[in-house]
């Protein structure tokens, strides 16, 4: 079972080797920000809480998107396991994500993080945003906005599941396959989680 968390910073690429992955592994993948933008799209009481925030390039608040993720795992049952993409975005979330899966018999076996800069992801994004119909894609102020959430809220996650051997980093800069043969490496190695192999 492969339960990964696909990190790193908005536009790094992780709903495109999300696609990928889950193929070749045959994974489910959730995607928080897919998961409110379905909910806006339907103009739920969710969605429209959760548009405020997104809107503003804002993380929404805890509360409301660790109990969309339960609902989500709640619904989906595959045991070859997750891809989770865009989420944990706060220690907070990584602690009850921590919590969910330990309650259903299992845990987070990998966390891959793309490694992009940040005038790249500016650069990706304001050209995604050319297409991709998202508000929050087509000003640079809010996508600067959600860089700094990412520095300063999600990318202590990446510690967080470090003290369990379990973070990696990967280059997310070059082509779309090369990329992932990085990940299917990360993916691939054995996971160390016993002393001995230190
Ligand atoms: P990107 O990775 O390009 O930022 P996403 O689709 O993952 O795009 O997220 C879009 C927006 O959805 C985020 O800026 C944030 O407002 C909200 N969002 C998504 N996932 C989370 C999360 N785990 N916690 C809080 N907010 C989230």
């Amino acid at each position: 079972m492969i339960n990964l968390i696909l990190f790193g910073p908005p536009g790094s690429g992780k709903g495109t080797q999300a696609k990928t992955i889950v193929e070749k592994f045959d994974l489910t993948h959730i995607s928080t920000g897919d998961l409110f933008r379905y909910e806006i799209g339907n103009k739920t009481p969710l969605g429209i809480k959760a548009k405020k925030y997104m809107d503003d390039g804002l993380l929404v608040p805890d509360e409301v998107t660790i109990g969309m993720l339960e609902n989500k795992l709640d619904n989906s049952n595959n045991p070859n396991g997750y891809i989770l993409d865009g989420f944990p975005r706060t220690i907070a979330q990584a602690s009850a994500l921590d919590a969910m899966l330990k309650e259903r018999g299992t845990k987070v076996t990998h966390l891959i993080a793309l490694d992009v800069d940040d005038n790249e992801i500016v650069k990706r994004i304001m050209e995604r945003g050319k297409t991709s119909g998202r508000a929050d894609d087509r000003n640079e102020e809010i996508v600067r906005q959600r860089i700094e959430q990412y520095n300063e809220l999600t990318s202590p996650v990446y510690g967080h599941y470090d003290k369990f051997g379990i973070s990696k980093k990967v280059d997310g800069i070059g082509e779309i396959d090369e990329i992932f043969n990085r990940i299917y490496d990360a993916l691939t190695v054995p996971v160390c989680d016993s002393q001995e192999c230190n």
